[in-house]
């Protein structure tokens, strides 16, 4: 309480008081900083540059950093307002030990010893395998590389995975089996080069907002957005298709059984760059495009056009990010996609390209340097030159590098629930709102015997559940890089000093390597980041992601730079990957993929009607964790909504606003807005994953790619009834 204020004494001009500004003008003067810090944003994989500004230590206001080469002076509506997640309510700001069931504040001494003597005893007892570790694309890329060391060869267990699973698995996968290695192979500035533009399943309007300025610049393309709904980005498109949910893959399919019958396809290219081709032209056949418009619900002329644009463009571009990716034929999908930029040759030219776009702020990092999918530097498990390079450049023997990869999240999961994962350390995520059918992932956690739970804010779900809670830095707080969605790698720089006790993530590790006893052995002479940062960059010297020819020091110069940048070479970074037709195969040929489209795995039926699609809002972030503390965003967005068409709302006898629960066969959200709009078609609903209060996620269902793990968050049969009517 305010007791001058309430006296009368304080007329609250402090809070009032303005000034001018010298880059906003008159503002208020509590946001006029002291200076301003370069850095990038920590939200989304479009990877803007922001300036923090700092006055008297704390965060006070955001920018974008104008000389930043991907968001050229804008910011969206949670990078205008990201400082205020500094100082949230919610931080957390001391270790805490559940005693007597309940979280009390110890050292950070006692914290790490009690997490490295309960994970040795749980290992001792059931195996290293036996702890699992999931982890993020919110951390910095040298972080990444110093965990998948920890984990691997500190703790010994390959089950190592992040949430990123459950966000791009299946462009990796799909990019693995059909260039042979992960990377995306396009640019940014490829949207605005292209003269047709595909995205499927890509809302970037609402999702990655700041690379709609490359469409928009882009005055002389041809826009066609596939998606179910008529999102923000299908409003913006010269061609909508509004296929049917999960019938991406069929249009892929019909689009390239028409580009081969009607010789829309570059055979040179094919012929020199690709493998498979006689197969996949016997497997479209079935792909006629009365069929395609059977699965699709679109006409067969739309199918014909939407081939025949993209065949004949100079340089055609396919977008796409989670609409593709959160399904169990994610991986297939993708693989389609790539096969329609091989067969006519869209790849490796300015403004031609697959192009898939990732969610968080560093999912590429973990990609890169992570020992989940890959080992660090894209090199296989599978490939002994590949684990005996690493060993030798590490000095260890080859014998401690895993020569498969360990469960992925949704193995883990289930591997907790029949109670061989045991421990479980959870980092920067917050499973508890985010994981398909809570109920199972419930039943997981209940049965471990010591779950940590290391992430800069408390209480969240997740850390609730916490036998530990390790407080830790976040964005602003700490240094290190983050890699975009076009493989540019910017610099992360800190602002302010952490709150209370906690520490970076990057400290943590290597406090626990030290009670581990492998610190020197793992990480000699690191004392900061950038020690992290230069031993990564060996690691990659001569992979497609080479990093050997970035430093710190380039990046303060030069702003944010694309890799691959070999060692010496100019700091202009690559723009596209593949401009000589050459692949990561064994015989360089990119290989096109017979992927076959099925329908998706839980069909509506008579108690279960409707088809919900999940997905995202422009204010929100992820599980709302930083983005209910910043009051404008919270404001814009307060609660979660179900959108239905009004001709399903009355066959129900529902209308706008109601209070309506969701029930699928796993659970029941209870109480959420109606909305009625034609932006989702008869049959369908749609809802935002954000919100904990009413969680989608109890009733989505635990269906997952057979090869990206992936889940199928985009499907699954629903009613839709008024609230408290069969409670
Ligand atoms: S588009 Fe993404 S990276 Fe850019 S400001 Fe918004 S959230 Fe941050």
């Amino acid at each position: 309480m305010n007791w001058k204020r309430t006296l009368g004494l304080d007329n609250l001009s402090e809070e009032y008081a303005f000034a001018r500004d010298e880059s906003t003008g008159y503002t208020s003067a509590k946001k006029i900083p002291d200076h301003w810090v370069p850095t990038t944003c920590g939200y989304c994989s479009v990877g803007c540059g922001i300036e923090i500004g700092v006055k008297d230590g704390r965060a006070v206001a955001s920018r974008p950093f104008a000389a930043h080469p991907v968001n050229r002076g804008k910011l969206c509506p949670k990078g205008l307002s990201e400082h205020y997640i500094i100082q949230a309510e919610n931080r957390a700001k001391y270790p805490l030990l559940r005693q007597n069931g309940k979280l009390v504040r110890v050292s950070w001494d006692e914290a790490l010893s009690v997490m490295v003597e309960r994970f040795r005893a749980t290992q001792n007892a059931y195996g290293a395998e036996s702890l699992g570790v999931l982890s993020t694309g919110q951390l910095v890329t040298e972080e990444f590389y110093t965990l998948g060391k920890l984990v691997q060869l500190g703790f010994g267990t390959s089950n190592y995975d992040g949430n990123t699973t459950l966000c791009m698995a299946s462009a990796v996968s799909g990019y693995k089996l059909s260039f042979g290695s992960d990377g995306p192979p396009g640019a940014y500035e490829d949207m605005e080069r292209a003269d047709v533009v595909l995205l499927i399943g890509a809302n970037l309007a609402d999702n990655h907002p700041i690379l709609c300025q490359y469409l928009e610049s882009n005055r002389h393309k041809t826009l066609i957005v596939a998606d179910p709904r008529v999102s923000k980005t299908a409003m913006m498109a010269d061609i909508h298709l509004p296929l049917q949910p999960r019938s991406d893959l069929a249009l892929l399919n019909g689009i390239a059984h028409v580009l081969i019958r009607y010789n829309l396809i570059d055979r040179e290219y094919v012929n020199k760059h690709t493998a498979g081709f006689a197969q996949l032209e016997h497997f479209l056949e079935a792909y006629t495009p009365d069929r395609v418009a059977e699965i699709t619900g679109l006409s067969e002329e739309i199918i014909f056009k939407t081939a025949l644009l993209y065949g004949r463009a100079k340089a055609g571009f396919i977008g796409w990010t989670m609409g593709v990716n959160h399904s169990t034929l994610g991986t297939a999908t993708v693989n389609a996609i790539c096969n329609l930029a091989l067969l006519t040759g869209h790849i490796g030219r300015a403004g031609a390209s697959p192009f898939s776009i990732t969610g968080q702020c560093n999912a590429m990092g973990t990609r890169e340097a992570g020992f989940a999918s890959s080992l660090p530097g894209y090199r296989k498990f599978d490939s002994s030159q590949d684990r005996a390079e690493l060993a030798s450049i590490w000095g260890v023997e080859e014998t401690r590098i895993p020569t498969k990869r360990g469960l992925a999240y949704p193995d883990i999961i289930e591997a907790a629930v029949a109670k061989k994962i045991r421990a479980l350390w959870i980092i920067a995520t917050n499973p508890l709102v985010s994981y398909p059918n809570q109920d199972v992932l419930r039943h997981a956690l209940s049965n471990l015997d010591f779950l940590v739970v290391q992430d800069g804010y408390h209480p969240t779900p997740t850390t609730e559940l916490a036998d530990l809670m390790l407080p830790a830095a976040i964005w602003g707080e700490k240094e290190g890089t983050y890699t975009n969605s076009e493989r540019r790698v910017s610099k992360v720089n800190q602002a302010v000093e952490p709150q209370c006790e906690a520490r970076s993530d990057f400290d943590i590790f290597l406090l626990l390597a030290e009670k581990l006893g492998c610190r020197d052995e793992l990480y000699p002479g690191w004392t900061t980041v950038e020690d992290a940062f230069n031993e990564w960059r060996r690691v990659s010297q001569g992979r497609l992601c080479d990093y050997s020819g970035i430093t710190y020091a380039l990046l303060a110069e030069h702003g944010a730079i694309q890799w691959p940048l070999t060692e010496g070479a100019k700091p202009a970074g690559t723009s596209r990957l593949y401009s000589d037709g050459q692949f990561q195969t064994p015989d360089g040929r990119a290989k096109l993929v017979c992927a076959d489209w099925t329908p998706f795995p839980e069909q509506p039926t008579a108690p279960y009607p409707l088809v919900l699609n999940t997905g995202r809002t422009v204010e929100h972030w992820h599980t709302r964790t930083k983005t209910r503390e910043v009051p404008i965003l919270e404001r814009l967005s307060p609660r979660a909504w179900l959108e239905m068409n009004p001709r399903d709302a009355k066959l129900l006898g529902l209308r706008s606003h109601d209070a309506v629960d969701i029930v699928s066969r796993r659970g029941r959200v209870r109480a959420v807005e109606l909305r009625l709009t034609e932006i989702t078609a008869p049959g369908q609903v749609f809802m935002p994953f954000h919100f904990a209060e009413t969680n989608v996620n109890e009733v989505t269902q635990d269906a997952f790619d057979p090869i990206s793990r992936e889940p199928n968050y985009k499907q699954c049969a629903v009613r839709v009834e008024r609230s408290g009517a069969n409670a």
